[in-house]
């Protein structure tokens, strides 16, 4: 008996000694450690306890045993309420001031019972030593406050570890062997107080402090290991689920094994239950065809353009591979970006840029950037190429007999008109105010004549009705060609501007074309 108590004494010694370690652990770390203060304060209690245990077996008289056992109490039941914070923390939950405070009644009515003991027998009905042991080890009958003590400690284990597993499913799968520890941990010296109780430990010695060896070391492990208590991981959990880009985890098998929160809202289509299948599968059903970027490929993009709550939205997919410290492909991210508004500025950007913004035709710079590209195509091909500028006749009484919008309304409307004669094939623009300008590829002065009168017959044929009111509207026109290596766009248009001048001179709403004559 001697020898197996003094080997209970060295482990409850180890265990005090790593939880010694524990504590000095979480004072350096503090600062990566969110919750090290109790952390802290619960090693520490641990620690006291453990010790005045140990001290307390290696006691030969009542006396100091009893003395050892009071230390002993300045940890123990602290213990019970600062595990029971450290986990309630540990879950991101919080307790009021005076919850907290309310929490260390009990423990400390406790300690001040324990040592007031001799005067009212609550804690301990009696205490004596006992005579059947190789050393003198000391023995106790319960009190009343001893039970509830032990209530309170088994209800905190207890509660710690309700806690720990209704965090479980919110755990995300690489945190869970924290949390598993964590339970471990709480479950160990809860179980193993109900054994002792029950009266079925050997030798009637309470196996609690030893087993905190086991727990302490498992503390030790998961810190090590898994960096339990550190921020890292809580941190990287609240940065990926409050992304604003949405993110998704594959396997080297391509097997979907978590995505964070703005993904669900990007693709609301995507279900917990399709965790663990694979991504292809996945895709093929979410959007009827294989996924559009090549899984891992770093820098290739793509845009996608989705249906969401009845919008269009574009997102930019990124994918990436995972590696681990060994430089092996270990899983593949998979990141959309939600870049719809910068779509819809780029589109509205283009408009502004190449679009005239009231006819929604060309303007004129792009009419110049498209018309070099038609003579340059003309030039290489030896094939003509027609301009015709044209001009509204006396817009100026319309703006000023009707007004500015009727004015407006009166250039659209040519718009209008003109494009229903006019194919894809030949560029149109506002060359300015209520001037316009065609680029007719592969057509001759003649064909540009026959386009420019057809447009004259047709403006003419139909006026503009605002309310009511016809308004007559005619056209002057100017045709030139392009027909040798020497034109340029600028000397062309210069051409047909003369041309139109012509129309304007011969008494408008007619069609001149360029003849060297007008030079
Ligand atoms: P002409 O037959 O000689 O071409 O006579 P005109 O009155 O059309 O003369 P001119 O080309 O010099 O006048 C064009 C007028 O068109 C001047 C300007 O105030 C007006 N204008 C230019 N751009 C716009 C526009 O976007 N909207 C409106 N309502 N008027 C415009
Ligand atoms: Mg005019
Ligand atoms: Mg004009």
């Amino acid at each position: 008996m001697g020898s197996s108590i003094d080997s209970y004494i060295t482990l409850v010694t180890t265990s005090a000694v790593l939880n010694v370690f524990l504590c000095l652990y979480s004072y350096f770390r503090r600062a990566e450690i969110p919750s090290s203060k109790i952390f802290m304060l619960y090693t520490a209690a641990l620690c006291v306890y453990t010790f005045g245990y140990a001290i307390q077996l290696a006691s030969n008289t009542l006396e100091q045993m009893k003395f050892w056992t009071v230390v002993q109490y300045m940890g123990m039941p602290f213990s019970a309420s600062l595990g029971l914070l450290l986990m309630i923390q540990y879950t991101g939950k919080t307790l009021s001031r005076k919850a907290t405070i309310a929490m260390f009644i009990i423990p400390s009515i406790t300690l001040f019972m324990v040592a007031t003991n001799d005067y009212h027998h609550l804690f301990y009905k009696q205490v004596w030593l006992r005579t059947d042991t190789a050393v003198p080890l000391m023995d106790i009958s319960i009190g009343q406050w001893y039970v509830v003590q032990g209530a309170f400690t088994f209800s905190c284990l207890l509660c710690a570890c309700l806690i720990l597993i209704g965090q479980w499913k919110h755990t995300k799968k690489m945190y869970r062997r924290q949390l598993l520890t964590l339970i471990t941990s709480q479950l160990i010296p809860m179980v193993a107080a109900f054994v002792y109780l029950l009266g079925l430990t050997p030798g009637g010695l309470d196996p609690v402090p030893v087993l905190m060896c086991i727990t302490s070391t498992m503390y030790i492990w998961a810190i090590l290991s898994s960096r339990l208590l550190t921020i890292v991981p809580i941190a990287k959990d609240s940065i990926f689920e409050s992304m604003r880009e949405g993110v998704l985890v594959l396997d080297s098998s391509n097997r979907l094994v978590d995505y964070n929160k703005a993904m669900c809202l990007m693709l609301p289509e995507l279900e917990v239950s399709m965790i663990g299948k694979k991504w292809d599968d996945i895709w093929l059903s979410l959007a009827g065809e294989t996924f559009p970027v090549e899984y891992g490929r770093e820098g290739l993009q793509t845009d996608l353009y989705w249906q969401l709550e009845g919008h269009t939205v574009c997102y930019q997919v990124r994918t990436s591979y995972v590696f681990n410290k060994g430089a092996q492909v270990v899983g593949i991210l998979i990141m959309l970006i939600d870049i719809t508004e910068q779509r819809f500025l780029q589109e509205q950007l283009k408009q502004m840029a190449y679009f005239d913004g009231l006819t929604k035709i060309y303007n004129r710079t792009q009419f110049l950037n498209k018309g070099k590209e038609i003579l340059n195509d003309a030039k290489l091909t030896f094939r003509p190429a027609a301009f015709i500028l044209f001009d509204i006749d006396h817009f100026k009484r319309i703006n000023d007999t009707y007004g500015h919008d009727v004015g407006d309304k009166a250039i659209i409307h040519v718009v209008t008109v003109c494009n229903r004669y006019l194919n894809s094939e030949i560029l149109f623009a506002r060359y300015g105010g209520e001037e316009f300008v065609i680029a007719m590829p592969g057509a001759s002065l003649q064909d540009g004549e026959q386009l420019a009168e057809q447009l004259r017959m047709a403006l003419f044929n139909d006026p503009l009705e605002v309310e009511g009111v016809l308004i007559s509207l005619t056209s002057s026109f100017g045709v030139a060609q392009y027909s040798g290596e020497e034109d340029s766009l600028e000397s062309l248009l210069r051409d047909a501007d003369r041309a139109l001048y012509e129309s304007k001179r011969n008494g408008r709403n007619a069609v001149f074309a360029y003849s060297a004559s007008l030079a």
